[in-house]
């Protein structure tokens, strides 16, 4: 039984939603009349201002209404087809144009009267080309369709414009009365919010931009702020006391370790370090994520922390995305690391089953100080002893949930997260909005910038003279491309394959320099001994896929060359580059491109004018959009269908402060007037209850 107006009320029960309508609906998502409330216009057009024709600007997008004189199909003399109506509205005439939609003819009839919307131009004569159009009745001369600001929504062929939005009219009508507060008063008062009624009303049918305006900040200031309270809780959650877990910052070893650094540490390391040292000696666990641009010095800042775990009689583990990642943590950490005694060992798929075997139980027994593996091996098959912290670094490559999946295993420990991607603000306080977090914003001292080029193909046999002058300085180099071997056939786009460059360079271009080839398909042996010889300058130019994208650290490398740069990304392109420049030598990226696409261009520009990563991520977050940002949606972004976390930043600020703030009041929602804030939390992150243990 449904009550009489309640959310709950089915669409199909609307006047004028068969079954054949009800399934478009559902289609979008809409079920009930709560869907439909929540169903926001993509856009408002401001009807209550028509432009009469004979004030049409040229190169403007305006809205007109007027009669329909005249409709044919026609040919251009080009060949193309469009079909193009007259209008006048007794000021003048204007021509709608649609190219390639014969079909246009069946809607359209002289006499009736139309709105238009769209960009004015000339062409022989006054013309909206494509308009968008909404053909009008003979009762809506004062009705939600004209003579205001009109919600456009963005909805599938067969649900018009005008049905759509009668269908909103009567959901705002009959059901917007029965939406429930959820929000406090005070904190409707403090923060200068409507109530969700004038909200929800005024989202779909402003009065005026005002209003909308008003709306608008508050559904957006509510999904925020249910976002960050859940954020609020988990946080609040995570730290619950883990026992024992509290280490001793002060110890031989950790002064042994600071001594032993060859260089001084930058004022961004000392101060993750001091951050760490601060969560680190607490019973609850850290939940801490490291942020630093690549090549910034991360890993000393997470030797640390493994030693300091290591202090305190606990072990420690560092996840890579990637073998040959973990390896050269392998063999980077236990440089920092053995010389003070600490038991290490490098634990991933490539080994033998007898080794791993062999390690795991090592691990187990507590004999292993420290493991370095990927995260997969180390999900699948380790038991610690007593494990005081894990490191995930390169947190983008995996997601992140990770975090969630060594608690399954019973583990609690302090759990630090490194990325190279440096995540905008706005980002960090949603994905990562439940850790604390460290920056460092500034490279080890004596860097010198790198120098980046956009070379385009003619260039190509210049960009290999300059190469080979880096090689006779004794320098090494890569050259990467985005394929193993190059597609000529087939869909999708053709790209440079490692495997013909390799042949070319070693063979016509560097004979004699000793070239090599690295990629995914290649065994781990393989691999890591081509890593090995390329570190030990054994290798002078490697030619490689992005499995060196992360984290490889050579420092007599000084040029790193792009194939296909438009193909990459712009985080695997800041990531390629940051490859060189990591030791004494002046350095450089050179970018072979052939950018097909706006998009690709905006990309190669950004990276040869900054080497800021932040701005680099910006660039990106505003180029790609927050969702591909991270690649997929298991990345961890929630979902957010009504704001917009780049344009709406200041509504999330205010949002989280007030949401955490709350949580630090009323840890488990249990004040009266916070009831419903707790029922509706509880709806909305059903699937992800561990968060919330309020009840
Ligand atoms: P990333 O942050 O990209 O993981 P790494 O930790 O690999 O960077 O460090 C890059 C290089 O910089 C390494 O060779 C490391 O030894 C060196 N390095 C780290 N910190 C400093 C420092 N404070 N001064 C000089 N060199 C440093
Ligand atoms: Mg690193």
């Amino acid at each position: 039984m449904q009550e009489k107006n309640s959310l709950k009320t089915p669409v199909r029960y609307f006047k004028g939603v068969g079954p054949k309508k009800g399934e478009l609906l559902a289609k979008l998502g809409i079920g009930t009349a709560e869907d439909l409330l929540y169903y926001l216009p993509a856009r408002y057009e401001d009807r209550s201002n028509l432009t009469a024709i004979k004030d049409l600007k040229i190169g403007e997008h305006q809205t007109v209404e007027g009669e329909v004189i005249t409709c044919t199909n026609r040919i251009a003399k080009s060949g193309t087809r469009f079909f193009q109506v007259a209008v006048t509205d007794r000021t003048g005439f204007v021509h709608a144009t649609w190219f390639n939609q014969p079909y246009l003819k069946d809607y359209f009839k002289k006499g009736q009267r139309v709105i238009l919307y769209g960009k004015v131009e000339v062409h022989d004569k006054l013309q909206i080309l494509q308009p968008e159009y909404e053909i009008l009745e003979g009762d809506d001369t004062d009705s939600i369709h004209i003579g205001r600001i009109v919600p456009i929504y963005s909805t599938v062929a067969g649900l018009g414009q005008r049905y759509f939005r009668s269908l909103a009219d009567t959901a705002v009508s009959k059901y917007c009365r029965s939406l429930v507060e959820k929000l406090p008063t005070y904190l409707l008062a403090r923060e200068k919010l409507v109530d969700i009624k004038f909200a929800v009303r005024n989202i779909h049918f402003p009065a005026t931009f005002e209003n909308l305006e008003k709306a608008y900040r508050r559904i957006v200031f509510e999904e925020f702020f249910m976002l960050q309270l859940a954020l609020a809780i988990k946080k609040a959650h995570s730290k619950a006391s883990a026992e024992g877990l509290g280490h001793k910052v002060s110890g031989k070893l950790i002064d042994s370790f600071k001594n032993n650094l060859s260089f001084e540490l930058t004022e961004g390391q000392k101060k993750a370090i001091s951050d760490i040292s601060r969560d680190m000696s607490e019973t609850r666990p850290m939940n801490r994520l490291l942020e630093g641009d690549v090549g910034s010095g991360k890993t000393v800042v997470a030797a640390y922390a493994l030693v300091l775990t290591v202090q305190n009689g606990f072990q420690g583990v560092i996840m890579a995305p990637t073998e040959v990642l973990a390896r050269q943590h392998f063999i980077g950490l236990s440089e920092l690391l053995m010389p003070l005694g600490i038991s290490i060992s490098l634990l991933i798929g490539g080994m033998t089953p007898e080794t791993k075997r062999q390690v795991a139980e090592e691990i187990r027994s507590g004999r292993i100080d420290i493991v370095v593996g990927t995260h997969a091996v180390i999900q699948e098959s380790v038991q610690f002893n007593k494990l005081g912290i894990a490191v995930i670094d390169e947190q983008h490559k995996f997601g992140v949930t990770q975090r969630a999946i060594l608690k399954q295993k019973g583990y609690n420990p302090h759990i630090l997260v490194m990325t190279a991607t440096p995540i905008p603000r706005t980002l960090a306080l949603t994905v990562y909005g439940d850790l604390d977090i460290s920056v460092i914003r500034e490279l080890p001292k004596g860097r010198k910038p790198i120098e980046t080029y956009w070379v385009e193909e003619e260039k190509r046999g210049k960009a290999y003279k300059f190469v080979k002058e880096e090689l006779e300085k004794g320098r090494q180099a890569y050259v990467v491309c985005p394929l193993i071997k190059a597609r000529v056939q087939g869909p999708g786009p053709k790209g440079q394959g490692a495997t013909e460059i390799y042949e070319k360079l070693k063979t016509e271009i560097f004979p004699d320099y000793t070239v090599a080839l690295l990629h995914g398909k290649m065994g781990l042996q393989e691999k890591d001994k081509v890593m090995k010889e390329f570190k030990k300058g054994k290798i002078d130019l490697l030619v490689s896929t992005v499995v060196i994208e992360v984290g490889i650290d050579v420092p007599n490398a000084s040029v790193m060359l792009v194939e296909n740069a438009e193909r990459f990304g712009l985080a695997q392109l800041h990531q390629l580059r940051g490859r060189v420049g990591r030791g004494e030598h002046e350095s450089y990226c050179i970018l072979l491109a052939d950018p097909k696409t706006e998009e690709a261009a905006k990309r190669i520009r950004a990276i040869e004018n900054t080497l800021d990563g932040f701005q680099i991520a910006e660039a990106d977050l505003d180029i790609r959009g927050p969702g591909e940002f991270f690649g997929t949606k298991q990345h961890g972004l929630p979902e957010i269908k009504f704001g917009n976390i780049l344009k709406d930043f200041d509504i999330m600020e205010r949002a989280r402060k007030e949401a955490f703030g709350l949580v630090a009041a009323d840890p488990a929602l249990s004040e009266e007037h916070h009831q419903q804030l707790k029922t509706d939390l509880l709806d909305k992150f059903k699937d992800k209850l561990e968060l919330i243990n309020v009840a």
